[in-house]
């Protein structure tokens, strides 16, 4: 064993040699210096295995070497037994506490005794590293991302409160970059969640390349990563920076040889100019994320004060939305769909309405926050419900109407839409060929084979499926050819609004008439005018719907409305 002995007195380093029971030369390796400072210069350059230390000494104490030695990892790998010549328990436990193994007093000194501390404290120290090993394999666990090996979200959150601090301090400005991959979920969805891992190891390996270090690079969620940069002197880095790590997306990845793209949508915020505080700071940044991806992806945007009360606005839409749901508190209108030749109602379109008259909401607002948030199935299901009961209550006044109810298309990658909307049929005694299912074409852009599964499980089970708002985006012909579609409506921005509006005229006029040669039933929306409902006779449009034959109304007065039909008939009858 290699043994240091640290002692002023030379007397009392034979007494310890001879108590360690050896000569120069046996079994243990004894090497002897006079004073701290000479002790600490021998661990500097050899190991030793035990340190036998005097408490008391001229210039520097024991003690203090045992601390020294404690703060630096690099000279603390040896156990320490201290000697002193007073028998004190309070010294003994002081010199525990500031890291020695064990204490034993000049006067207790024999053979056996010391062999038995050095033994103890060898064992004791030996169990003392091992117990910081785990804490720091636990702390690393507790601390870094197990996949990217980048700190997680707890201890960036304690990172940024402290570099905001510094700044604070030295006057400088910190900069958080939220970055959220765009799509992402697509990766894992269709080529597995091990090519996901990939992804995302890349995603730091190329980010990484952008920065000075990775200190201040979390990720922070399942695609979330964190950036902080401090010391920043004007925006104008942060941004090139962003725009540096946007830039490193526009390759894409390659995975088992297939290639997949995956943007970044980043956004920014300033502590002081945005936040003061580490949790506002993170909320700043997750809003401009929120806007970069609203922007359209793969973007970079910088934290404006408005964008607080728009996600305030959306977030309160939000709330709001399961709110009243809970309470079915919602209104249903319904708008009358009328046979063109005779202005016959045909169908109803049910229209949802905001049931709060401070907030009156548009559904293009509060319906779009209901897809992103996924409340839209549920609402989606309460209006199914409501319209098709509705629809069982008018038909005792008139047998051969039908209903069209909008159908999101997140609605329609709910597996068990076909199967709830049979239910509802069924216990409404409502044949399926008397539902219309209203949908965009944004929901065939998707392009998703579950779309498209669905809507051929729909149309099998006898629903009808009506393409709405065509003529107002892509109006794609393939999606006719391609989709089980019954109905088209032309889109309200097709209405010529002024009498020598001829461009939009021909348009009407030229989809109307393809598409009632592909034998499509064509419905015109936003029919306000005479005009425009004469246009639709010339050009036998099967059917109008609009503010001239009815706009949206309460249940209430469709009833009435159907009443007085009914006695007007059985008046002329
Ligand atoms: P949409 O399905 O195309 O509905 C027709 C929209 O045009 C309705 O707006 C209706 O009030 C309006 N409209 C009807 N006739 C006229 C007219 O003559 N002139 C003008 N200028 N507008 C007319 P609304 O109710 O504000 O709904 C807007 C959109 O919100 C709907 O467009 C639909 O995409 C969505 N939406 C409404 N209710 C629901 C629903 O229950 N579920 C789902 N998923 N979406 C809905
Ligand atoms: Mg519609
Ligand atoms: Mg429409």
């Amino acid at each position: 064993m290699k043994i240091l002995i640290v002692d002023d007195d030379s007397l009392d380093r034979k007494l310890l040699r001879r108590s360690l029971g050896v000569s120069e030369g046996s079994f243990h390796k004894i090497t002897e210096v006079s004073s701290v400072t000479d002790g600490l210069e021998a661990i500097n350059h050899q190991r030793f295995d035990v340190i036998l230390l005097d408490y008391r000494m001229p210039e520097i104490d024991g003690i203090e070497m045992v601390i020294e030695m404690r703060s630096k990892p690099k000279l603390g790998g040896t156990a320490i037994v201290m000697i002193s010549s007073a028998e004190d328990p309070k010294l003994a436990l002081d010199c525990i506490e500031a890291g020695a193994q064990d204490f034993i007093s000049k006067s207790d000194i024999t053979q056996s005794k010391l062999d038995k501390a050095i033994l103890h404290a060898k064992k004791r120290f030996e169990m003392e590293q091992k117990m910081h090993e785990s804490y720091l394999t636990v702390k690393q666990m507790a601390e870094k991302d197990a996949l990217t090996g980048l700190s997680n979200r707890y201890h960036f959150e304690e990172t940024l409160k402290v570099t905001i601090d510094n700044g604070k301090r030295l006057e400088s400005s910190v900069a958080l970059l939220a970055l959220d991959l765009d799509d992402f979920k697509n990766v894992n969805d269709t080529l597995g969640h091990e090519a996901g891992d990939e992804v995302l190891k890349e995603v730091v390996k190329r980010v990484s390349k952008c920065l000075r270090s990775n200190e201040g690079f979390a990720r922070i969620g399942g695609d979330e990563f964190a950036i902080i940069l401090s010391g920043i002197e004007s925006i104008n880095v942060v941004n090139v920076i962003a725009k540096r790590i946007s830039d490193t997306f526009e390759e894409s990845f390659v995975l088992n040889g297939k290639e997949v793209h995956c943007g970044v949508s980043i956004g920014a915020a300033l502590s002081p100019l945005d936040a003061c505080g580490a949790q506002e700071l993170l909320k700043c940044a997750d809003i401009a994320m929120y806007r970069a991806k609203q922007a359209g992806k793969s973007k970079v945007c910088f934290y404006e004060a408005r964008y607080q009360e728009e996600f305030n606005r959306r977030f309160s839409i939000q709330n709001d939305i399961a709110n009243i749901l809970k309470h079915s508190s919602f209104k249903l209108f319904f708008q009358p769909v009328c046979s063109t030749s005779n202005r016959d109602i045909i169908s109803f379109e049910a229209l949802i309405r905001w049931p709060n008259n401070d907030n009156n909401y548009p559904p293009s607002e509060f319906i779009p926050i209901a897809e992103e948030s996924g409340v839209i199935n549920e609402l989606g299901r309460w209006i199914i419900k409501t319209a098709i009961e509705q629809l069982r209550e008018w038909k005792r006044l008139k047998s051969e109407l039908t209903i069209s109810i909008n159908i999101s298309p997140v609605q329609l990658l709910h597996a068990d839409l076909a199967d709830y909307l049979d239910k509802v049929c069924e216990l409404a005694s409502i044949p399926s060929h008397d539902v219309i299912l209203e949908i965009t074409e944004t929901a065939l852009f998707k392009d998703n084979d579950k779309i498209s599964i669905m809507l051929q499980q729909l149309s099998l089970r006898g629903f009808k499926i009506a393409l709405d708002d065509f003529g107002m985006g892509y109006s794609s012909v393939s999606h006719l050819v391609n989709y089980p579609i019954n109905i088209v409506k032309l889109d309200k921005s097709l209405q010529s609004t002024e009498p020598n509006d001829g461009k939009r005229k021909e348009i009407f006029a030229a989809l109307s008439l393809m598409l009632k040669r592909l034998n499509f039933t064509v419905i015109a929306e936003g029919v306000e005018t005479e005009a425009q409902l004469k246009i639709c006779e010339e050009l036998d449009v099967d059917r109008v719907q609009g503010y001239l034959l009815g706009k949206p109304s309460a249940p209430e007065y469709i009833d009435s409305l159907l009443k007085s039909d009914v006695l007007d008939c059985m008046d002329a009858g």
